[in-house]
């Protein structure tokens, strides 16, 4: 990315990455990440914008322009995401954790409410958002983790020992070798159609992590049906989907016997996670 004249303040920096179409947020954040700033600081760039740009910052800045233009996450550029009032390090390895998810955390934290010592499972724990908000939340909990991808959990895992939360993590298949009776299941599963036109738009995150077959579906079939043996009398089976898959999830849970089946609303007003709970003597 070069621009006619380099920018020699902060302000001008500024203007210049907003005239290559980077979103204004964005261009604050990559700015305050290319100034060695931490991305809560923006209220620095406006008492700041007369200041120079330090010689380094431009070619800095614009090769993470360019990447940005080029459809990478923010977060991977600046390397974290904050989540449920936690910092995570994130990369391409992961899924970007999105605001939404935090509608599922608050659920699961809902019905973990009342018992004590209670167990939780994250499955496809991915950065660990999950299951790191709910350790973070519930320090008195036991919460486990799940990732199939040994790329995941190595950030999984990087996370929780820099946010010094007791999270205990295994590679498996969503519930492989899982133990069994806990109090929430809760889960972000890939949940897009092979054949989504959205898919070009997240290209840069992992497809393990997005793609669910044909209808978007295969893997919480897959977690419906096997998640039973792994929860307790009473517990909660509670997962994130897409936006106009709460009816087919509905029906899937209902299917398999989970009773008050039910579904909670993410920051958009949409019908983003459904659950349910089981109660059968199997
Ligand atoms: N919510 C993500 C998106 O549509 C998808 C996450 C997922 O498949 N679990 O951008």
């Amino acid at each position: 990315m070069t621009a006619t004249t380099t920018p020699s303040t902060v302000a001008q920096a500024l203007g210049a990455a907003v005239a290559l179409g980077i979103d204004r947020l964005d261009a604050q954040l990559l700015l305050l990440h290319a100034l060695g700033r931490a991305p809560h600081d923006r209220a620095w760039l406006l008492a700041h914008d007369t200041d120079a740009l330090p010689e380094a910052a431009w070619p800095a800045l614009s090769a993470q322009l360019s990447r940005r233009l080029a459809g990478e996450p923010v977060a991977y550029l600046l390397g974290e995401k904050e989540f449920h009032g936690l910092n995570l390090q994130v990369d391409a390895r992961v899924l970007v954790p999105r605001p939404d998810t935090e509608t599922l955390v608050e659920w699961a934290l809902q019905c973990l409410e009342g018992h004590a010592a209670p167990r939780a499972l994250d499955l496809g724990t991915g950065s660990g958002a999950i299951a790191l908000a709910l350790q973070h939340a519930r320090p008195d909990a036991q919460v486990d983790a799940v990732d199939a991808s040994a790329d995941a959990l190595a950030v999984a895992e990087a996370n929780a020992r820099r946010l010094g939360l007791p999270v205990r993590f295994a590679q498996a298949h969503w519930l492989d070798g899982a133990a069994s009776g806990y109090t929430v299941i809760a889960s972000n599963p890939p949940y897009i159609a092979a054949n989504d036109p959205h898919l070009p738009a997240l290209r840069h995150e992992p497809s393990s992590a997005l793609v669910a077959g044909a209808d978007g579906l295969d893997d919480i079939r897959q977690i419906v049906r096997t998640a039973p043996d792994h929860l307790a009398p009473g517990g909660w089976l509670l997962l994130e989907h897409g936006h106009d898959q709460a009816v087919a999830v509905h029906q899937l849970l209902a299917e398999r016997g989970f009773t008050e089946v039910q579904s909670r609303e993410d920051l958009a007003g949409i019908q983003r996670c459904s659950g349910g709970i089981w109660r059968t003597v199997k």
